[in-house]
């Protein structure tokens, strides 16, 4: 199996509680490797055009309020299978259909505010990992 990158965000409702930790030991428990790490506010502007495929939702208004709403820490992960890996220790998106052990089953407040975001391809990892990090050190 190849090593893989993928691009991660803990979101405004688990850095507001304090969580980045608890889930950044999650991740590593899960053989990922965080090989960049930044904390940030998101501009409006920013949260737009990275959630912009989701433009047409009803909810797109109200995730971008809420990923602007607080800190949110941007990451490279690293690792074998990295974005599916990251996938399975995110769990599912709404929290109430999340299996146990998983970062949302454990510490998402909602469907919504459902703690991380973790790319869903390896092409949009890419994408991701450029948009947040482009000039930036990713030392694996
Ligand atoms: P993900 O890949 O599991 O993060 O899920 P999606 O790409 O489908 O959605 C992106 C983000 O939009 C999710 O992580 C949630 O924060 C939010 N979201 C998804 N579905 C809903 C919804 O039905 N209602 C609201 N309010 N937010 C949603």
């Amino acid at each position: 199996m190849a090593i893989e990158r993928t691009f991660s965000i803990i979101k405004p409702d688990a850095t507001r509680r304090n969580l980045t930790g608890q889930i950044n030991t999650k991740l590593e428990a899960a053989g990922l490797r965080i090989v960049a790490q930044r904390r940030i506010r998101m501009s409006r502007e920013q949260a737009e055009a990275f959630y912009g495929v989701h433009r047409e939702r009803p909810f797109f208004g109200s995730l971008c309020s809420f990923m602007t709403s607080g800190p949110v820490v941007v990451q490279v992960l690293e690792g074998e299978n990295a974005v599916a890996r990251n996938r399975e220790v995110m769990g599912a998106t709404n929290p109430a259909n999340a299996a146990a052990g998983t970062i949302r089953k454990e510490f998402a407040e909602s469907i919504e505010a459902n703690s991380v975001h973790g790319s869903d391809s390896a092409e949009n990892a890419q994408i991701e990992i450029a948009f947040f990090f482009a000039g930036c050190d990713v030392v694996g």
